[in-house]
């Protein structure tokens, strides 16, 4: 195996570090969690990138989500292109954003009326917003392990000792904004009834991941999601669902279809987007008819609904749809499982691996997958750092942090994805011993 020659990046990062916090404009790029410096993409194509040093590697991260089909799949840029050549932006209405919504809500359970934003978290913001504002009570419940994008209320852990209430998980949260958080841990029953019984008449909204997937991926049961539901009805409480991730992912109905379960509101991102800065949220019609100018929740934004970004997320979805996309990427989805727990069967090291559709995670511990995140065991990440750095070396691109999920896409072929097995099955052997 020749070394691998980083050389530019390293470059890039030293001059990145003088001007970005920590070189980077999201943290994990920095690659901190597993060493080394970040690589920096050159160019993308399909499943693969280019690094500045001409390095090529098979891409698991593209993009932490949206690019289903791939880096700049062809249909995708074409319709950027020609979005691109008639405006870039009009902050007045048009076509597309009416027929991405359309799609949406043809698409999602219970959805009836959406409103794009630009990215995840201001999604997940303005939905909450809308369930205080509809309920008339501030609090919101969430669950450990779930990421909502860094809505100020929601960076947040669960308090210690006997109090309830959630305290920041980052600088710059007031304690006063954590305290309207209370937090529950995932897969617990008995805790999520005794929040309710606390705290059921001021919840506004209870959120969750249904496919938690920003801390390994901490597949729920179907149970335990109607529960949720069924405890948040009878509290008045809206249900939440962050399809972020999973939305258009699992299927054009998200987790909602894929469970059976609708919930009151959902919030897009990541792939609606077709890797343009694109959120949503949406749901019932008398909710969604207290967004202003309707109703009395203000919400707005420059940028949102523009028809660059709308036409991104309709080549998507159009390629998607066409392509026969859900049932191909779980087909992918299940070779590669089943090539990489061949690999983990003839091979004592304590690793796991969990997948739902085109998601997957290597779990740093053996057994039974940890459904609840105080169940992930922290002291496999550095194991992770070396199978990563082993990885790399043979041209595959993992998250850099033992944390986060993979993603697969339509353009990974079946022999990508052999040849992904083999890559592992030498970066065990020699990164965990
Ligand atoms: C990525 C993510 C967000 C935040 O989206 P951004 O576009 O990064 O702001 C929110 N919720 C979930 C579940 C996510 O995975």
């Amino acid at each position: 195996m020749t070394e691998l020659v980083l050389d530019r990046s390293a470059a890039l990062y030293e001059r990145a570090c003088a001007v970005l916090p920590g070189g980077v404009n999201s943290p994990v790029r920095a690659f901190r969690a597993v060493g080394g410096g970040p690589l920096f993409y050159r160019e993308a194509a399909g499943a693969r990138f280019t690094d500045a040093d001409g390095n090529s590697y098979l891409d698991y991260v593209m993009s932490w989500g949206p690019l289903i089909l791939g880096h700049a799949h062809p249909a995708v840029v074409a319709a950027v292109r020609a979005a691109a050549g008639r405006g870039l932006s009009y902050g007045a209405p048009c076509a597309a954003e009416v027929e991405l919504a359309e799609r949406v809500v043809a698409s999602y359970p219970g959805c009836e009326m959406v409103r794009f934003v630009s990215s995840g978290t201001e999604a997940v913001m303005s939905a909450i917003r809308l369930a205080r504002g509809a309920t008339g009570r501030p609090r919101v419940l969430k669950f450990d392990g779930c990421y909502h994008g860094h809505v100020d209320s929601l960076l947040v852990k669960a308090g210690s000792g006997l109090a309830t209430f959630a305290t920041p998980n980052s600088a710059g949260v007031p304690a006063a904004l954590a305290e309207l958080t209370v937090v529950v841990p995932l897969d617990d029953d008995a805790a999520l009834e005794r929040a309710f019984a606390a705290h059921g008449a001021e919840l506004a909204a209870a959120i969750v991941e249904p496919v938690p997937a920003n801390a390994g991926l901490l597949v729920q049961r179907r149970d335990f999601l109607q529960h949720l539901a069924d405890l948040a009805r009878r509290a008045g409480t809206l249900l939440i669902f962050d399809e972020v991730i999973s939305g258009f992912r699992l299927g054009p109905g998200g987790a909602a279809a894929h469970y059976g379960i609708t919930p009151d509101l959902a919030t897009f991102g990541k792939v609606i987007g077709g890797g343009m800065p694109v959120g949503a949220y949406g749901g019932r019609r008398d909710l969604m008819e207290q967004v202003s100018p309707l109703g009395a929740v203000y919400q707005a934004g420059t940028l949102s609904g523009n028809p660059v970004a709308m036409a991104a997320g309709l080549a998507t979805l159009d390629a998607l749809a066409a392509e026969d996309g859900w049932r191909r990427l779980d087909a992918l989805g299940a070779r590669l499982e089943a090539g990489v727990r061949a690999v983990l069967a003839g091979r004592p090291v304590p690793v796991g691996f969990v997948r739902l559709g085109s998601l997957f995670w290597l779990a740093m511990q053996p057994g039974e997958p940890p459904r609840r995140f105080d169940a992930v065991a922290c002291e496999g990440a550095p194991r992770y750092a070396a199978l990563h750095r082993a990885l790399l070396e043979r041209g595959v691109y993992l998250a850099p942090s033992a944390f986060e999920v993979g993603f697969l896409s339509l353009a990974h072929t079946a022999a990508d994805v052999d040849a992904t097995v083999g890559a592992l099955e030498t970066a065990l052997a020699e990164a965990i011993r």
